[in-house]
Parts: structure tokens; C-alpha cells; sequence
């Protein structure tokens, strides 16, 4: 197939199973400048599909770069919560949301880490009312990733660019299944074979998961009454829509006062600008109290550091090494990509629908079963061909879970 038919069937499988919008629905995009060909054609899908309005806010990584070289250092705590205000009021009124992943993974790696600690709380802070309406799952919606020259760089550096941006388009297309005859079908079977995996873990009720591997040996409290979730979900609004493109993972709630031991990353981790490298964590009682990187220590510090909740996880979730992502060998510098080829945890905010009723219960109800509460939500991958992990029942007894990344 020619790059315009495939990204054509990816832009329609974005609207139809990522996104699912409603007629009459009005759709939020945000992209990076590149993706405008992509952002073109899930306009006109989503227009065909009934949108009612679709509206698209660009960013560039030239301008954003340009803040970090020439604002005066005494600006760094602004952030634009006027427009972020403006994104929580349109999904109350009903938008779906679709962020495009695909920035430049070390943009921001040489600048000054206090001004990106202190740029990243403004902005969290500023994104909290949109941030919380989709985290409680209030609307459909939709994270992809469209690949960019500096994307592209950053995963392919031995590739001349323009053959480094085919690869990476290749390799979304093929992860995304969006190069298969019926992209649509392929994601209902897809979502099916995660909901059984999903309704065996409910059905399991574990207490607690246990990691061994290399450098790892974790104990990680589930929360009460959670809930395990994977592929597609029902937001609050009643719309069926797949969170990300690509997804492989079956995800819950930790404990955030329930997590003992150590555990490194296997994967590199892009957060805000910096790439951050072989992070060595030990928990005490649900708490990071230790903690080093081999690159991006500064940037992994200031993130954890954010809040009380930062220190603590948010997400827990599986995902077989054999995993198609994982199959393609490439390491991708961008999570949505790279927490779909490994087993990983989040720092910061839990989901809504990781708790049983969680949408009917207070915070404090909340907090009281487990569920964290934080300005961020960053996943890190842990999960490797050597990691064994097993399923701790209230009573003690455990039984195998995973066996060298594999289910068991
Ligand atoms: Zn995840
Ligand atoms: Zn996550």
C-alpha cells in the first residue's frame, strides 16, 4: 500500500475505534506542526463520521525550544491556564479529545532542569481541570502518534531522514494495525482477546503482585476494589473508544501505601523534552525513597517531586514481552509506543475506572482504598524477557503469573 492509503486507514481507524465520535460531537485535537497532513485526514473522517466541529491546536518544537533559550528566567512559573480552562469547559460541553504524540524525545535534554521543573508544575497545575476530566474517563478519547523528522532522528540516528521518517511511518502503521485489510475488525478482535485477559484478572481478585528480575524485586499492593481494564472502555458520556493507539496492555489500580522493594526501567523514558535512562527506584510503604538514573537523573527527580502523589504509582499494568511492539525490536523514545511493548507503572494519578464505582465515590473514599491522587501521570517500563512476575492472593498464597515476560 502507498503512504497516502495507509495513512488515510489510519486516520479513519482513529476516528472509528479510537475515538468513535458521536454525531453532532465536537472534536479537540492537539498536534505537533508535522502532522498536519494526518491532522487533514482525521478532520475529514471525523466530519464524515457527524463531528460537529473540529478543532485543531498546533504546537512546534522550534518554538518551544526558542522559550527555553530567550524568556527571562522569571516566567518560567507561567503557564497558559486560560487555554487549558478553555479544553476542560469544551469537554464538559461534550468534545472528544485526541492528542497526536510526536515531538522530538530529547528537545529539551540540554536546557536547564530548574526551568523545566518549574515550567512542567506550572503547566500541571494549569492542566489539572482538563487533566482530571480525562483521567475520570468523562469523554471519549484518544492518544495516537504521528511520526516526525525529529521523532524520527531520535529512533533511526544511522538513517538519512527521509528514509528514518518512512521507517517510523512503517513501524506506526504495522503496531497500529492500521495496515491491515479491515483495520476497524482487526481492533474489535483485538479488544475482545484483552477483555477475556481482563475478566480473568478481575475474576483472580489478587492482593498484591510480585516482580523478580534483574534488579528488580518489588511487591506491589493492588488497590481495594480494583478494577483491571484493557483495549476499549466506556466513558461516562457512553461512548465505546479505545484510550490509545496502540494499546497492549491490561491495566489497574496500585495500593499507593502498599508498594516494598526495588525496580529498575528497561526502557528509556521520554518525559517533557528529556530523555530519562536506566532508573533504579526502592519503595518503602508505597513511597519512592531512593532513587538514581543513568541519564536524566535531574529531569526523574524533578518529577517525582512534583507532589506528595508523584512519589507514589497511579497505574500498574501487564503487557507480554511477545507483545507486537516489543516483536518489532525498535525502541521507540515515545510511551505510547514503548509502554505498549513492556510490563510498566506510573507515577502520580490513578483512573477513575481503575476502582469499582469509582465515578460515585469521593476523593477521601478514594484515597481511603488506595487510589493515588497527583498533578502528573508518567509511565516507565519495567518488563522484560527476564522479569517473572506472580499473583499474590489476601490469603498469601501466589501462583504464576508471568514467566520471563510471558503470560504463565
Ligand atoms: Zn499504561
Ligand atoms: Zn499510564
Amino acid at each position: 500500500m502507498t503512504h497516502d492509503l495507509l495513512l488515510d486507514a489510519y486516520a479513519r481507524l482513529t476516528v472509528r475505534s479510537g475515538l468513535n465520535i458521536s454525531p453532532g460531537q465536537q472534536l479537540l485535537i492537539t498536534a505537533p506542526l508535522d502532522a498536519v497532513p494526518l491532522v487533514r485526514r482525521i478532520t475529514e473522517h471525523a466530519y464524515r463520521a457527524g463531528a460537529s466541529l473540529v478543532t485543531t491546536i498546533y504546537s512546534d518544537d522550534v518554538t518551544t525550544l526558542a522559550r527555553y533559550q530567550h524568556a527571562a528566567d522569571d516566567t518560567f512559573d507561567t503557564a497558559q491556564a486560560w487555554l487549558f480552562n478553555g479544553m476542560a469547559e469544551a469537554f464538559k460541553g461534550g468534545a472528544a479529545r485526541l492528542a497526536i504524540a510526536g515531538e522530538d524525545p530529547a528537545l529539551l535534554s540540554g536546557q536547564d532542569p530548574r526551568k523545566l521543573t518549574r515550567a512542567n508544575k506550572a503547566r500541571s497545575l494549569a492542566y489539572r481541570p482538563a487533566l482530571e476530566l480525562i483521567t475520570g474517563f468523562a469523554i471519549n478519547w484518544c492518544v495516537i502518534a504521528a511520526a516526525t523528522p525529529a521523532w524520527a532522528k531520535s529512533v533511526f540516528p544511522e538513517l538519512p531522514e527521509a528514509e528514518a521518517l518512512e521507517r517510523l511511518w512503517r513501524a506506526i502503521f504495522s503496531c497500529t494495525r492500521a495496515d491491515l485489510p479491515d483495520p476497524v475488525k482487526a481492533w474489535e478482535e483485538h479488544s475482545a482477546a484483552l477483555a477475556r485477559r481482563t475478566a480473568f484478572l478481575n475474576e483472580r481478585r489478587y492482593a498484591a503482585l510480585k516482580y523478580s528480575g534483574p534488579g528488580t524485586d518489588l511487591t506491589l499492593g493492588l488497590a481495594d476494589d480494583h478494577v483491571w481494564k484493557g483495549g476499549a472502555g466506556k466513558a461516562r458520556n457512553g461512548v465505546i473508544c479505545n484510550a490509545n493507539i496502540p494499546t497492549e496492555e491490561v491495566f489497574t489500580c496500585p495500593h499507593k501505601d502498599r508498594v516494598d522493594g526495588t525496580v529498575c526501567s528497561t526502557k528509556p523514558l521520554s518525559y517533557q523534552g528529556s530523555l530519562i535512562d536506566g532508573i533504579k527506584v526502592r519503595f518503602e510503604k508505597g513511597r519512592i525513597v531512593e532513587m538514581t538514573a543513568a541519564k536524566g537523573e535531574e529531569a526523574f527527580r524533578s518529577l517525582i517531586s512534583t507532589d506528595e502523589g508523584a512519589a507514589r504509582l497511579g497505574e500498574v499494568a501487564l503487557v507480554p514481552h511477545s507483545s507486537p511492539i516489543s516483536a518489532s525490536g525498535i525502541i521507540f523514545n515515545n510511551t505510547l509506543f514503548d509502554e505498549n511493548a513492556a510490563s510498566h507503572i506510573a507515577v502520580g494519578q490513578s483512573y477513575t475506572e481503575n476502582i469499582r464505582d469509582g465515578g460515585n465515590r469521593t476523593q477521601d473514599e478514594m484515597a481511603a482504598l488506595g487510589a493515588n491522587t497527583s498533578l502528573v501521570h508518567v509511565d516507565w517500563m519495567i518488563g522484560s524477557g527476564a522479569l517473572d512476575i506472580d499473583g499474590v492472593k489476601a490469603d498469601g498464597t501466589s501462583e504464576p503469573l508471568m514467566r520471563k515476560g510471558e503470560w504463565a
